[in-house]
């Protein structure tokens, strides 16, 4: 897979010749196509990935479900995510790469998530994301089933200034899905949705969250669900102010450059568990 592709004749694009080297190397069945491999993938970003995995868990993100990937960092048309576990227990050997429709190049008899869908159908039409978190938090869900718009309270939350849509899986799904986003014409529907914004919830079901970054896309999901419990006690005791436009955007600015500083923390504690 390392081959030197420029020296190779000039007919033969660089995906044929990676398509017709994993067809000799996977030998899929009988009219299976397995897709090319974006290329080797760097140890450290396979293990921000893990990491990632792991302190969604530790904070209260994900349960025995919920997943984070990553775009593949050499090939934009492939993305990485654990094989179908708890993503707790998941580790360097659990992460299958699939291409954006969600198949997987190199699952070696490893189950895949039923909902990987939402991680490709969102990397195809925003090329701006490079990770995808998608979990069932359940702060978030009272604001995903009714019709109290999730908005900023604090500084820290300050991404969700752009707006929070919400999916409405009957749109597309009709009355009677499973509510599981468990094909690509579900998944484009919803990635529809997201649009341009940053976080989305899903009606009856959780959230997604589509970053910059692995780490971007961690701290949004954290803070995603802490600002849904902050917002639910703070219309306990009466209408809140939120942060306006043009203080979200700044603020947003600001926190940029900060995500390193709790990520080492959450890192720390995660994985020495
Ligand atoms: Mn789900």
């Amino acid at each position: 897979m390392n081959a030197c592709f420029c020296c190779q004749p000039k007919n033969l694009g660089r995906r044929a010749l990676m398509a017709s080297a994993v067809a000799v190397v996977a030998m899929p069945a009988m009219g299976q196509t397995v897709p090319a491999s974006g290329g080797p993938v760097d140890a450290a970003v396979i293990e921000d990935l893990v990491a990632g995995n792991r302190i969604l868990y530790d904070q209260n993100v994900v349960d025995g479900f919920g997943h984070i990937s990553v775009r593949h960092p050499k090939d934009p048309n492939r993305y990485l995510l654990s094989k179908s576990m708890a993503p707790a227990l998941v580790t360097a050997d659990d992460i299958i790469e699939y291409d954006l429709d969600s198949n997987p190049v190199n699952a070696n008899g490893r189950t895949s998530y039923l909902e990987r869908f939402i991680h490709g159908e969102i990397y195809k039409i925003r090329p701006d994301v490079m990770s995808v978190v998608h979990s069932h938090s359940a702060g978030v869900i009272p604001f995903a089933d009714t019709a109290v718009p999730l908005r900023p309270m604090n500084h820290i939350s300050s991404f969700l200034g752009d707006g929070v849509p919400v999916f409405e899986i009957r749109t597309a799904g009709g009355p009677a899905t499973d509510m599981l986003i468990r094909n690509a014409a579900l998944g484009k529907a919803l990635a529809a949705r997201l649009g341009t914004h940053s976080v989305m919830l899903m009606r009856g079901h959780g959230s997604v969250v589509a970053a910059r970054s692995i780490k971007d896309a961690v701290f949004r999901a954290i803070y995603t669900e802490v600002n849904a419990r902050m917002q639910a006690e703070a219309m306990r005791l009466g209408k809140p102010e939120f942060l306006n436009a043009e203080e979200a955007a700044a603020a947003t600015k600001s926190n940029e450059a900060l995500v390193g500083r709790p990520w080492e923390l959450w890192k720390r504690r995660a994985m020495g568990k």
